[in-house]
């Protein structure tokens, strides 16, 4: 993975259809829906929640995003979470249109 591919030039919360677009330095493109989002977490509690095999909240809307330094997004979910970290990286892994 070359540095391009995990800096974002545009990114935009698509709200209404609950999609976050992201367009990559190397001409990319991300789509990842929000519920997508919740259920990738991975902060202590939600990786802890996955491997006791308890159910993730579904359908879980996006309502802030934040920078974290210059590497990652933390995201705010219309369930009340707000730990989940996500770098450019896992952004990309996650998905490419
Ligand atoms: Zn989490």
């Amino acid at each position: 993975m070359n540095s391009a591919s995990i800096q974002p030039v545009a990114v935009t919360d698509q709200r209404a259809s609950q999609l976050l677009r992201i367009e990559w330095a190397d001409g990319a493109v991300s789509e990842l829906p929000h519920s997508l989002l919740r259920t990738h977490c991975k902060c202590a509690e939600c990786v802890a929640a996955q491997r006791a095999g308890q159910a993730v909240v579904q359908g879980s809307a996006i309502t802030g995003i934040e920078m974290v330094g210059e590497h990652a997004l933390n995201f705010k979910f219309a369930d009340g979470h707000e730990r989940g970290i996500f770098p450019w990286a896992y952004l990309r892994e996650l998905g490419v249109a």
